[in-house]
């Protein structure tokens, strides 16, 4: 090599040449400024995800963010012109955000959905025991969990009960560090030969998940059950709520961890709950940053994905559905009109993949961190059973779209085939006659108490929404 070929490779150039090992393809090719306004972006999803453990406070998040950026609460009676910024609640937790097309709902709408729920430990109805002088809670695990992971790290408890005088308690403790926190003690590794002997799936039950929550005895009494007796004390101190009052409340455990920037470079984010918070937000954003669209979108942020979508907040409820039946009405349009003509990105993660478990994936059709917003034509499992298979077309227009806009994709499927499988609720909105695809963010350690994404992506799927809303 010459002195001016020498001369003519950047500094930058040399240094990879001298010092990083080549890397096979999929290389991130962004310029700074682009990185740069990613990392930004992720320093409000990180203050989002933080404030948003469990669904009702994702829902108050997302209200807050809403109120300010202009939008106010649908009323039924009210006439609403194209630009109009609205939202709608239901029961405290799924919220949508929709900005008035200039051609209303004429042309269908454009749906953005995503999931606020996350796998956790939700308390039994009767949760509260002592043994050994210890007091306990008994939980029953909410979502898909490797339950060992979710032993010996701290957890918090977050959720409502309410009393029999009909108030209703908010709860939030274990996240600061001056608030005591909970966790699941596990056994010491010197006297695991039974346990380590057992597959995994036996080696840790649903029904060991117990949760330390204290060790102090109310007094001196001889009385039994004394330290379970010192915490009701607490909780009626602290809450004025007694035993009975467990009957009618949600409570969840989940980590107490805040997200944290991942790597020397401070390329990616651990956290709790990415899945599907990590969607939700860059959805969240896009509705509140696009304006004067064609037509009316909407961010839906539903819940119970991860038990299967069921029940009155679930996707399979009619909440949504009815939503856009009062828009298509306004329009004086029909309500399965409008439906035919809407399109949906299906806002969910997909399994990065992991090179520490290479085996799982199929390298060809696999996601890779900073690989950009993934395209998941389908999920399911056992030759495509349960999912929604998005179609040539439609993966078309998704396709021209990102294109046309520049934004970094890939696509990816769930693993090899056979390896096991999952669900989205593309399946859900698929059923409403919607064209709809997944589209979101890839992710490390799905479900485990700290998942990993790259802000890179999470930027990439904000800008996607926002090209869709666009449109
Ligand atoms: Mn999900
Ligand atoms: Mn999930």
């Amino acid at each position: 090599m010459s002195e001016t070929e020498k001369k003519e490779k950047s500094q930058a150039a040399q240094l990879k040449e001298k010092l990083a090992a080549k890397k096979p393809s999929g290389a991130l090719e962004l310029d700074k400024e682009k990185i740069a306004l990613a990392d930004e972006f992720c320093e409000g999803y990180k203050k989002f995800i933080n404030t948003s453990k469990v669904e009702r406070e994702a829902v108050k998040t997302t209200e807050q963010i809403a109120l300010d950026h202009g939008f106010e609460k649908f009323d039924i009676n009210k006439t609403y012109k194209p630009g109009d910024k609205i939202y709608v609640i239901n029961r405290g937790k799924n919220i949508g955000l929709a900005v008035i097309g200039k051609n209303g709902t004429k042309n269908g709408v454009r749906l953005v959905i995503a999931h606020i729920d996350s796998p956790r430990l939700d308390l039994k109805p009767n949760p509260l025991y002592e043994s050994n002088d210890l007091a306990l809670f008994k939980t029953h695990y909410y979502g898909g969990i490797k339950k060992y992971q979710w032993t010996a790290i701290p957890l918090a408890l977050h959720g409502r009960i309410v009393r029999l005088d009909g108030e209703n308690i908010d709860v939030s403790i274990g996240e600061n560090e001056d608030e005591p926190c909970f966790c699941v003690s596990d056994l010491l590794p010197h006297l695991s030969r039974e346990q380590a002997a057992k597959p995994v799936a036996k080696a840790f039950t649903g029904e060991d998940l117990n949760v330390l929550i204290g060790s102090r005895p109310f007094n001196n009494d001889k009385e039994s059950e004394q330290v379970k007796l010192n915490i009701l004390n607490i909780l009626f101190e602290k809450y004025g709520v007694v035993e009975s009052d467990f009957l009618s409340a949600e409570l969840d455990l989940v980590p107490a961890f805040k997200a944290r920037d991942v790597g020397f470079d401070r390329s990616l984010i651990g956290a709790y709950g990415h899945d599907d918070k990590v969607c939700a937000y860059p959805g969240v954003m896009a509705a509140v940053t696009v304006e004067n669209p064609e037509s009316t979108f909407i961010t839906f942020l539903c819940d119970k994905e991860e038990i299967g979508s069921d029940g009155n907040t679930g996707m399979q409820s009619a909440f949504l559905r009815d939503f856009i039946a009062d828009l298509a009405q306004a329009d004086g349009v029909e309500y399965r009109h409008v439906m035919a003509k809407s399109t949906c990105l299906s806002a969910d993660v997909n399994a990065a993949f992991d090179p520490n478990y290479p085996s799982a994936f199929e390298g060809n059709n696999a996601s890779y961190l900073n690989g950009g917003v993934i395209i998941t034509k389908y999920t399911g499992s056992g030759g495509k059973y349960d999912t929604s298979d998005a179609s040539a077309e439609f993966m078309g227009q998704v396709r021209r779209m990102l294109h046309k806009n520049d934004i970094l994709w890939q696509t990816g499927e769930l693993g090899k085939v056979d390896m096991g499988g999952g669900g989205t609720i593309a399946k859900y909105i698929a059923n409403l006659n919607v064209d709809v695809v997944d589209l979101g963010v890839p992710v490390l350690s799905m479900h485990a108490p700290f998942e990993v994404v790259s802000k890179v992506d999470v930027y990439m799927t904000y800008l996607a929404f926002a090209a869709f809303f666009q449109e």
